[in-house]
């Protein structure tokens, strides 16, 4: 299928080449620029200046390579008013588009260029004329975050309107564009709004009935404030109630449910707010919603728009800290599920920035530019970011599927009037699904209310009503989103699973029993009365196996080993998370130990990490123990008889999970939830122990198991505090700068498939009450708490988390317990992580070497293309250099990652295009793929090129040591990047 396409495409751009030359021989071209057109994107005044005087170039030609760029286009893009002022003295008219209907004032916009807009304006240019999209140069402005061209528009579309309204014409006629996009009008699916006409006709008589339902189920649901807004809001202050208390233990600690008194808490009371919405409050009005479209029609089938990994990225400064904390956040999600990676950007012409625009949007697949993808105000959510990654990796909406009319309705007539186009559908030649069903329960599915008229009326609705409460979902990956996003990139394994077992195979994952001790482990299953496993909590029949050590017989002392098999890190630090009960003696014990490298290559030596004791508490109890291995290793449990004569029972283990991410902070484990929530109200609440996070701080989560007093009924309220603790005298205070995390943990046995609620935000001095900080040390300006005779701060979170309904569905009440993990880590380290795009640099050695990614398919989209990767002399030295800079710029979770991934060059694989990567004395060195008719060049083999083409071809020679490439003159594009 890959080659299928590049064919095709190849034969195009060949042809195209072709019927131009013949045309216009007399111009000296690169594929179809004029002179002109390199001039002016040159920034060449004064070759313009002689090249319009003598007459050879047209002003008014459109590079049909370029999307139909003239070369006033290009001089918008600039912003040089000298060649602007050129130009249009020479004829250039400013009506002129592309081929999506772009006008030179749409560049300007994009590119903030206000006095190009201001003369643009002066001439009487349609300044308000719409792309094919709808898309007006103000709202390009307002998407690329042009404040200044924002407000000069507001004025001069008006100024525009009012002169159309005087009969006075402004110049807007391309009759070429008029005849194109007719054509693309054609050649874009139908968005089905015919046969939905009929649709609509036909349901009147059900519609009451059915909005009715969902006014009741949804109460009041959007009216929530985004955190950072809630500064704002006056502080809440609660009447006061009576005191009810309720006692119950769980196996950490006693907590307590109560009503407080007077207490000024920062809890938002309404639901988190979806993508649709922050956008629609934005003022945006996107592509579906979300998707930036770039200028030329892609397609998630199109192979080409993906991406080779680690994709780079920046992370901008003008983003919040919360946001940047929460992206790495998502990509660890990435890597935890499939083989999608990130790195820090280091002068590749590939790669997304992350910038604080209007809203969350991304572009679909690889631009072959710096993208952009935007979060805004209010998308700094894990799922959200989530969302947008995965636009950015080339994934559409759910609902835009071709058969998505058989799986949920779309009312039209709750859709606000200019937003209908969010719900087109698209053919299989722009989309695929992979050949997987039609997921509900997608990560990339709309929510009911997405662009409606009332709030309490859904413009999307499940032909199943179950779903109904699941489409939309935010709170993780789908399994399905993660099948497709494995098969699209053709994922085998991820970067940071090492192990999973939930003992449900007879092969128990490749782990093996111990040789010289006394006894085995037993793979038992759950048929057994009082002997129930984890994975399936017992439910069913000829499943739910767990490991057993039977400790209530033979003699004190006897030991069972159970013994992984030899796992490799990429990593430093692992987390090997498992279930464990204990039912037997509390003499019992259970060890983790972790075999090493005896430096020979066998793993053999012994180190012990970890020992759990036995106690009265017969539950499954989840276990977190911090590995840091660096070479490959085996983990172990022992079993240890304390007192068989006084025992009934054993040791059990189940759902083994070894990931090489950092072990939570905090582990709250809170049973017999579902009777908690039947015995609470709204305003209830549950308070966890103190826990201590990396640095020392006392931390706690506050549980609303019914919501606050003011939230919807039907859900589950989460907040933050502070404890004070026993290293507050040496702690810096006001604690700013640290992203909480909250994660209500779904149990599902397979950590790829747990879609965990996680909430964050991150402390600043800025979130203060009556002038004192609030988060700063809780002696000073917390309340008393008795329960854990400390002090605690005020709660900041959310009121309404997450639905009791949500709650229900997957693993998130397993065993009928509710497990919260908390963590508070500092990301003062984030406050300035964007580092400059760089664009250009020239080969030192001399050699003729300018590698160019992508755009010699004939692409050119996106933001004016920002920078040419170039060629390092020696790999020698780019090696070194990528290694520091990836570790100065990387997170936390990162910092002892890369030095070991580079420690085999050619994993991950640098080659893209399928190339092969050979290790040439510990340097990476690419063997490119080449066809009949193109092949790939470039230090990565990252640029295509064609055979035959216009473009001119010279075979270069061996890049010194390391290997060889064939090398192009891309002299124009070089000018044009400068
Ligand atoms: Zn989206």
């Amino acid at each position: 299928m890959f080659w299928v396409d590049i064919l095709q495409l190849t034969r195009t751009v060949t042809q195209k080449t072709k019927s131009k030359a013949d045309s216009v021989m007399e111009l000296s071209k690169m594929a179809d620029m004029t002179k002109l057109h390199q001039a002016v994107a040159a920034g060449d005044c004064n070759s313009v200046k002689k090249i319009l005087k003598k007459g050879i170039c047209d002003p008014n030609y459109k590079d049909v390579d370029w999307n139909d760029r003239t070369p006033l286009h290009w001089a918008a893009i600039r912003g040089q008013m000298e060649v602007i002022h050129l130009l249009i003295q020479y004829g250039a008219r400013p009506c002129l588009v592309t081929d999506v209907g772009w006008t030179a004032a749409h560049f300007a916009a994009e590119s903030g260029h206000l006095n190009v807009l201001k003369t643009l304006h002066a001439l009487h240019a349609a300044i308000d004329a719409a792309d094919f999209f709808g898309d007006t140069p103000k709202r390009i402005a307002q998407i690329y975050g042009q404040k200044a061209c924002v407000d000069f528009l507001e004025k001069a579309e008006a100024e525009c309107r009012d002169h159309r309204q005087r009969g006075l014409l402004p110049d807007e006629r391309d009759p070429d564009w008029d005849l194109k996009k007719r054509e693309l009008e054609l050649s874009l699916p139908a968005p089905n709004r015919n046969t939905n006409k009929k649709t609509k006709r036909i349901r009147g008589s059900t519609r009451l009935s059915h909005s009715k339902a969902w006014r009741e189920v949804s109460g009041s649901q959007i009216r929530a404030l985004m955190l950072s807004c809630s500064f704002a809001t006056m502080p809440w202050t609660r009447p006061a109630h009576g005191l009810f208390l309720i006692l119950f233990s769980a196996h950490v600690a006693a907590v307590s449910i109560k009503h407080l008194l007077n207490e000024q808490d920062h809890v938002i009371d309404g639901k988190q707010k979806d993508i649709s919405e922050i956008n629609l409050a934005a003022g945006l009005n996107l592509f579906e919603g979300d998707i930036v479209l770039p200028r030329t029609r892609n397609a998630l089938r199109d192979p080409t728009r993906r991406w080779k990994f680690p994709i780079p990225y920046i992370l901008a400064d003008n983003l919040d800290l919360n946001a940047k904390g929460a992206i790495l956040n998502a990509f660890e999600m990435f890597r935890l599920r499939s083989c999608v990676d990130f790195k820090p950007y280091e002068g590749e012409s590939s790669y997304i920035i992350f910038q604080q625009f209007s809203g969350c949007w991304s572009m679909v697949g690889n631009q072959y530019v710096g993208q952009n993808l935007s979060i805004g105000l209010g998308c700094d959510h894990k799922a959200i970011i989530e969302h947008e990654i995965l636009h950015a990796l080339g994934f559409y909406h759910e609902q835009s599927r071709t058969d998505r009319d058989d799986y949920v309705t779309i009312w039209w007539d709750e859709i606000l009037s200019g937003y209908e186009h969010n719900f087109n559908t698209y053919d299989d030649t722009i989309i695929t699904d992979l050949n997987t069903p039609y997921d509900y329960e997608s990560l990339m599915h709309y929510e009911p209310f997405s662009f409606n008229k009332n709030e309490s009326i859904p413009t999307i609705t499940a032909k199943i009503p179950e779903f109904n409460d699941i489409i939309g979902q935010r709170l993780d990956f789908s399994a399905i989103d993660l099948e497709r996003l494995n098969r699209m990139y053709n994922c085998t394994s991820t970067h940071t699973l090492l192990d999973h077992c939930a003992f449900e195979k007879t092969n128990i994952c490749g782990m093996i029993q111990g040789t010289r001790d006394d006894d085995d482990w037993v793979h038992e299953d759950s048929s057994q009365p009082g002997k129930v496993d984890h994975t399936l909590v017992g439910q069913c029949k000829g499943a739910g196996y767990f490991m057993h050590f039977n400790t209530s017989s033979g003699v004190t002392g006897e030991v069972a080993l159970l013994e992984s098999r030899i796992l490799y890190p990429k990593r430093k630090q692992q987390c090997l998370q498992f279930f464990y009960k204990m039912t037997g003696s509390p003499a019992d014990r259970l060890i983790v130990w972790v075999r090493r490298d005896d430096g020979a290559g066998n793993v053999r030596k012994l180190v012990r990490i970890q020992t759990f004791q036995g106690d009265s508490d017969h539950n499954w109890k989840i276990a977190h123990v911090t590995l840091t291995e660096e070479e490959k290793f085996r983990y172990l449990f022992q079993g240890t008889k304390g007192d068989p004569d006084n025992s009934g029972g054993g040791i059990s283990l189940d759902d083994i999970t070894l990931t090489e991410t950092p072990c939570p902070k905090g582990v709250w484990t809170i049973r017999n939830i579902s009777q908690i929530i039947a015995n609470t109200v709204r305003g209830d609440k549950l308070l966890s122990p103190r826990f201590y996070s990396s640095e020392g701080y006392g931390v706690g989560v506050t549980l609303y198991p019914n919501g606050r007093i003011n939230s919807d009924p039907g859900y589950l309220g989460l907040a933050f505090h502070l404890y004070s603790g026993e290293n507050d005298a040496i702690l810096e205070w006001p604690v700013e700068n640290r992203q909480a995390i909250m994660t209500i943990l779904d149990q599902d046995p397979d950590a790829r498939k747990r879609m965990s609620l996680s909430m964050m935000f991150t402390t600043s001095n800025y979130q203060a009450i009556n002038d004192s900080v609030i988060w700063d040390r809780p002696s000073k300006v917390g309340v008393y708490d008795k329960d854990c005779d400390c002090y605690r701060s005020v709660d900041w979170g959310w009121g309404q988390a997450i639905s009791h309904q949500m709650l229900m569905r997957r693993r998130f009440l397993k065993d009928n317990t509710l497990i919260i993990f908390i963590d508070f880590e500092d990301l003062t380290h984030l406050n300035r992580t964007e580092v400059p795009v760089t664009a250009q640099s020239v080969n030192s050695r001399g050699l003729l070497l300018q590698a160019q990614e992508a755009p010699v398919l004939g692409e050119s989209s996106g933001r004016a293309v920002t920078s040419l990767e170039a060629l390092t002399s020696s790999l020698d030295q780019g090696q070194a250099s990528r290694q520091k800079r990836s570790v100065k710029n990387t997170g936390p979770m990162e910092d002892h990652n890369w030095p070991q991934y580079f420690r085999d060059p050619c994993d991950p694989n640098p080659c893209q295009n399928d190339g092969i990567c050979v290790n040439v004395k510990g340097m990476a060195s690419c063997r490119c793929v080449s066809g009949h008719a193109f092949f790939y060049t470039g230090e990565r083999c990252q640029a295509m090129q064609v055979h035959g083409s216009l473009l001119g071809l010279i075979i270069g020679g061996i890049t010194g040591l390391i290997f060889l490439t064939f090398v192009i003159f891309t002299n124009t594009y070089q000018k044009l990047m400068q």
